[in-house]
């Protein structure tokens, strides 16, 4: 690793060149080992995007009026995206740097929009316990308390709940379509029924479903309904930058009208820099990324799109039909959308471990907690690899079917842990040090199960105690011990 800045410029193709060595420490996404993260289809749409984005890098959308070509991208954007969710001739929105901030937004909206009509001082938001941890994120960013909505069998939000949870601070409802652990569509009807009872705002976070559903729906999938055709729902966010395959860097927010974004706004007139208005969190806006998003949506259009997402169901459907035919595996639940999570039904089968003998193998894959399991999020691209990630899924369950030990080694033991250790305050504490020292000067990769020394500064060890994890770990042990 270097440190220091080269004392003069290097040559443009050395380090082009240099920068594809880096390339090779990633996972492979582009050859459909990753199941989280990326959306990639090839190299000659990787071009085209990136060829989008360079005409625009410089260009900075902070002042709409400055850059009239970002405005016109934005426009034209946020009219597609609310066309192509039902939104009524008034629907509005903004073009934001990824759903986090879109999702972000919404509840800022909503906060101010109920502390200066209804003078919320004390303001809380109702979401299901599957809501993207973007949620979590605003309630602590922007000081608004959760109350968290239960599941129902199916993993959906359990609507049968929401309206005990309502009360005079509830500032705005969420529900998910579809949400990212389990990928089910939340019954945003009801939710729609009650909020609009209530006069409450009802967001939909449609960040990873938002240009894919909508064009399996024209494919011809029956589908619940989620988007502004429900009466309540009076904001959506949507990302171009994951089934809409644009550039990273491009999401939207769209409201059913002005009065509601109205509130998403900032202006600050006294400022020696000048009168300031900011549509969203941003101070400059990649002009790069929105014009790729443009470009994008332009290259697809609706056949593109609905041929992605004919291929992402096809994937979908050998996936789900593959490892439901593998003895003790089991979906969690039936995919609504473009993802799936599945888990062991065998005491012998530890999921964890599945996992591990999958990373082994090549693949990359996320691991899922309340209950445990493993993910996938599926893309048009996955459908190549349909074959060969379902014989090496079955291998891995042989493999840990013979190897009980497994369950107890690598990071099946870290998983199982983190994921069923009681303690969580603990816990929290255990992977905010670990996270913290990435970013110490020189930190490196993230790893849960590193040892003390490799994690850098240890506050524990350093006073002489038994670390953390190692703590949590025999926590873990007794605990699982007292199950038994
Ligand atoms: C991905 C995602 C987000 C956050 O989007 P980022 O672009 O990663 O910031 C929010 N909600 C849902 C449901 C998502 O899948």
């Amino acid at each position: 690793m270097s440190n220091s800045l080269p004392q003069s410029g290097r040559a443009a193709a050395q380090i082009l060149d240099e920068l594809k060595g880096f390339a090779s420490l990633d996972p492979k996404y582009k050859e459909g080992r990753l199941w989280s993260l990326s959306y990639y289809l090839d190299e000659d749409f990787e071009k085209f995007l990136g060829q989008a984005y360079q005409a625009f890098s410089g260009a900075n959308g902070l002042n709409p009026s400055a850059f009239k070509s970002l405005k016109r991208f934005e426009n034209e954007i946020i009219g597609i995206t609310t066309h192509l969710l039902h939104g009524p001739a008034e629907a509005c929105g903004v073009l934001t740097s990824g759903g986090t901030e879109s999702c972000l937004l919404a509840v800022k909206t909503y906060r101010d929009l109920a502390a200066s009509q209804r003078r919320v001082k004390k303001p809380e938001m109702i979401i299901p316990v599957t809501a993207h941890v973007a949620w979590f994120k605003a309630s602590e960013y922007f000081g608004v308390k959760l109350r968290l909505l239960p599941l129902d069998a199916q993993l959906r939000a359990d609507v049968s709940r929401l309206e005990g949870l309502i009360n005079r601070n509830t500032v705005m409802i969420l529900g998910s379509a579809p949400e990212y652990p389990h990928g089910t569509i939340d019954p945003i009807e009801a939710m729609g029924e009650i909020a609009q009872r209530h006069a409450i705002p009802l967001h939909v976070d449609a960040c990873v479903g938002g240009f894919i559903l909508p064009f399996m729906e024209l494919n011809g999938r029956a589908l619940p309904l989620w988007d502004y055709r429900v009466p309540g729902v009076t904001s959506i966010s949507a990302d171009l930058h994951k089934y809409g395959f644009a550039a990273k860097g491009a999401s939207t927010i769209s409201y059913r009208n002005l009065d509601y974004l109205k509130h998403q706004m900032f202006v600050y007139q006294d400022w020696p820099g000048g009168v300031f208005a900011s549509p969203a969190l941003l101070g400059t806006r990649p002009g790069g990324a929105y014009a790729a998003a443009w470009a994008t949506l332009q290259y697809f259009g609706q056949s593109g799109y609905r041929e992605l997402a004919a291929r992402t169901c096809e994937a979908v459907d050998r996936l789900s039909a593959g490892i439901e035919a593998i003895a003790g595996l089991k979906l969690l639940v039936a995919p609504q959308g473009p993802l799936l999570a599945y888990g062991s039904i065998d005491p012998a089968v530890n999921i964890f471990a599945v996992g591990d003998q999958m990373d082994a193998r090549g693949w990359s894959i996320n691991r899922l907690q309340n209950p445990d399991g493993l993910h996938a999020m599926v893309t048009a691209q996955h459908l190549a690899v349909v074959d060969a990630y379902l014989a090496d899924l079955q291998a891995a369950v042989a493999t840990v079917r013979s190897h009980p030990e497994l369950a107890q080694q690598g990071s099946a033991a870290t998983y199982g842990m983190l994921s069923h250790v009681p303690l969580r305050g603990l816990v929290k504490r255990r992977v905010l040090d670990i996270f913290a020292a990435m970013y110490a000067p020189g930190g490196g990769a993230i790893d849960l199960s590193a040892s003390v020394d490799n994690a850098g500064t240890e506050p524990d060890a350093a006073h002489g105690k038994t670390p953390l994890l190692e703590r949590l770990m025999m926590k873990y042990v007794s605990w699982k011990s007292r199950q038994r």
